[in-house]
């Protein structure tokens, strides 16, 4: 197709008449302009390699989650008032990957959407607000996801926690406030602390909400045991547990399906965003029976978009996707590939001063010898590495953690690819300075 506006013009419009806290990746932005499986391709024709975008779990513009998608689109889309089987089959899709006491779900159509349900339910089934959230976390863009994520209120603009919502420290064994080995203990106390203080004020604990890998954390690993013990804390104080897979659900993790499952924990409520519509508006939220009739306190939830045959179509071809090709497996083995040469490289260069994650959900945390985060190596690889046509994000709260969580059916010699450039760059000058 013909470039008919300039990219300046894009630009020059997005900044007077789009949002103005929307950011643009990258000095100079791409616009991309078609989708296929890993990678994404731009105006000019460039192929890029896509290792950041964890939506498109299955692939960009999948073939048979298009067609799922365009042929219910032709043929009806409506609220789910109606009976309809998609609902019903998405259902029947994600229990099966569910422990058997998550069996109720709700659908709705963003990660933000699922945690706000999430918190709707807590305070319908406990009675408590008081919600004990991670350092560094980040669970979504509306008010009150906001107010439960750390990242946000703790960052730029931000105004520190509010009176309801309770920061114990993120569980980062590398650089935080505990290291080392067997640091679930002392984490799992900082939550019991968070507890305290809610009953010291005379109230009691509604949840505790976590990512089974902290994503914006820069994808921190929780310790071995944190949750089951932190679980523990929070049940006995009578609150419930919420594991936020949206960025990590769906088979990304490898070894087990949701993340929470790598931990041997049940949590009274899951919620599923992202990869479930592979780039399409879907996401649900998992919980138990018990949970679920105390929400049905008589007030209808009513959600006009959630669950409608459309995105129930395509989220169910992107589980069958996922279950059908394997893709579960295949992130687990390209994930201990990657993990491995990752290990390789931070022997070669000491400025990789930690290795973590599972399956296609990884980081690579840069340091100088004093364990001080180097923001600008990391920023400049990112950059790099795009110029050698490969997509990579940073994050973590000092901008010093490269994040590594493609489209699933990544393949070897795409595994192969990001380790050759990843070692040219690491070569260069600017890197090697420190
Ligand atoms: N939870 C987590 C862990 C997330 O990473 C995100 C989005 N980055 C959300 C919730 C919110 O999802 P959405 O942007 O789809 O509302």
């Amino acid at each position: 197709p013909k470039n008919t506006i300039s990219n300046s013009d894009l630009i020059n419009y997005r900044k007077e008449h789009l949002g103005k806290s929307l950011s643009l990746q990258y000095k100079i932005p791409i616009k991309m302009v078609r989708g296929n499986g890993q990678y994404l391709i731009d105006q000019y024709g460039k192929k890029y390699l896509d290792t950041v975008n964890n939506v498109a779990h299955v692939g960009h513009e999948n073939y048979n989650v298009v067609k799922a998608g365009q042929q219910q689109m032709a043929l009806l889309n409506t609220n789910s008032r109606y009976l309809h089987e998609n609902i019903n089959a998405l259902a029947k899709e994600l229990i099966e990957t569910l422990p058997p006491e998550l069996n109720v779900l709700h659908f709705v159509n963003s990660g933000s959407e699922a945690n706000e349900l999430a918190i709707r339910m807590v305070k319908a089934a406990t009675g408590e607000r008081d919600i004990i959230a991670s350092e560094i976390g980040y669970h979504g863009n509306s008010n009150m996801c906001i107010d439960m994520s750390s990242y946000k209120f703790d960052g730029k603009g931000g105004k520190g926690a509010p009176e309801h919502t309770h920061i114990f420290p993120l569980p980062d064994a590398f650089r935080g406030k505990y290291r080392g080995e067997n640091t679930a203990d002392k984490y799992a106390e900082e939550v019991q602390k968070q507890i305290d203080i809610v009953h010291k004020k005379g109230r009691g604990v509604g949840a505790f909400i976590i990512e089974p890998i902290i994503s914006c954390g820069g994808q921190v690993e929780l310790p071995e045991g944190f949750l089951a013990k932190a679980y523990k804390k929070v049940r006995a104080a009578g609150g419930l547990c919420i594991s936020d897979e949206v960025q990590v659900g769906c088979g990304r993790l490898g070894k087990t399906f949701w993340g929470f499952q790598l931990h041997n924990v049940t949590p009274d409520i899951v919620t599923i965003g992202k990869p479930l519509g592979n780039g399409h508006p879907l996401a649900a939220v998992a919980c138990t029976q018990e949970v679920a009739n105390k929400f049905a306190n008589g007030m209808e939830y009513f959600n006009t978009f959630g669950g409608n045959p459309v995105s129930c179509a395509i989220g169910a071809e992107v589980l069958k996707t996922v279950k059908r090709d394997n893709l579960q497996q295949n992130a687990l083995n390209l994930g201990e590939f990657l993990k491995a040469e990752f290990k390789k490289l931070a022997k070669e260069f000491p400025i990789i001063g930690d290795v973590r994650g599972q399956g296609l959900f990884l980081g690579i945390e840069l340091v100088d010898a004093n364990l001080n985060p180097l923001a600008a190596q990391t920023d400049y690889l990112a950059n790099r590495m795009k110029d050698y046509g490969i997509l990579m994000s940073t994050d973590g709260p000092d901008h010093n953690v490269l994040k590594i969580k493609p489209p699933i059916i990544f393949t070897q010699e795409n595994a192969e690819e990001l380790i050759l450039y990843l070692t040219k760059i690491f070569k260069e000058d600017f890197m090697l300075s420190k």
